[in-house]
C-alpha cells in the first residue's frame, strides 16, 4: 500500500580512526535494500581489495577522462590520491529504489549534499581527541608525525560537521551502531519519501 519510488543517498564521513568503516560494514550486512557506492580512485588497491567492489581502480589519465565526461558528481584529492563518486552508479541504484551509502571525505560530502538536496549526511565523532590519538597509535600504520597530521586534519573535518544532519559518537561500537542504524530506519519511514497507492 505504501511505496517509495526512489532510493535514499546516505553520506557518511568521519576522521580517520573513528570506526566509520566498521559501522558501514555492519550496516551493509545487516540492512537490506542498501548498497555501497563504489567510487573511482587513483590509489593502488590494498591487500584484499577488489576492483568494482571496494573501488574502481583507475589511472590518473582515466580519472581525468571521467571528469571530462561528467561522470564524477564530485571528486577530491585525499592524502595525495584522487577519489571521485560515480554519478551513473548512484543514479542507477536510486532510480531502482535502492538506497546508497557513500563513505566519502568532508569535501566530497559537501558537494553531494549540495547537489542531492534530499541526501542524508551522517558525521561520526570519536569519543575524544585523546581516544582518537590512542586509536591511531594502536593501529600502528602511521609514524608519530603522521598521527599528528591526522589529528590536525580531524579537527578541520570536525569544523565542517555542521552540514551533516546527524552526529554519532563512536564511544562504544554496539551502542554507536544502534544509533547509526536508527537513522537509516527513520529516514526510510519519512512520509515525504513515501506515497500511498490506491487512494
Ligand atoms: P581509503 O583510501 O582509506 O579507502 O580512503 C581515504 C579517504 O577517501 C576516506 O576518508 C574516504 O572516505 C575518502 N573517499 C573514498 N571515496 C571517495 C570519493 O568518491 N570521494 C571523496 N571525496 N572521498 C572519498
Amino acid at each position: 500500500m505504501i511505496k517509495r519510488e526512489r532510493g535514499i543517498i546516505f553520506v557518511v564521513s568521519a576522521p580517520s580512526g573513528t570506526g566509520k568503516t566498521t559501522l558501514c560494514k555492519m550496516l551493509l550486512s545487516d540492512l537490506e535494500g542498501i548498497v555501497f557506492s563504489v567510487s573511482y580512485t587513483t590509489r593502488p588497491p590494498r591487500k584484499g581489495e577488489v576492483n568494482g567492489r571496494d573501488y574502481f581502480f583507475v589511472s590518473e589519465e582515466e580519472f581525468r577522462e571521467l571528469i571530462k565526461k561528467g561522470e564524477l558528481v564530485e571528486y577530491a584529492l585525499v592524502y595525495g590520491n584522487f577519489y571521485g563518486t560515480s554519478k551513473s552508479f548512484i543514479e542507477e541504484k536510486i532510480s531502482n529504489g535502492l538506497d546508497v551509502l557513500l563513505d566519502i571525505d568532508v569535501q566530497g560530502a559537501k558537494r553531494i549534499l549540495e547537489y542531492y538536496t534530499d541526501a542524508v549526511g551522517i558525521f561520526i565523532f570519536p569519543p575524544s581527541f585523546d581516544e582518537l590519538r590512542r586509536r591511531l597509535e594502536k593501529r600502528g600504520t602511521d609514524s608519530p608525525e603522521a598521527v599528528e597530521t591526522r589529528l590536525m586534519i580531524a579537527k578541520k573535518e570536525m569544523k565542517m560537521a555542521d552540514m551533516y544532519h546527524y552526529w554519532i559518537v563512536n564511544d562504544h561500537l554496539e551502542r554507536a551502531y544502534v544509533n547509526f542504524k536508527s537513522i537509516f530506519i527513520a529516514e526510510r519511514s519519512r512520509s515525504g519519501r513515501l506515497t500511498v497507492e490506491g487512494l
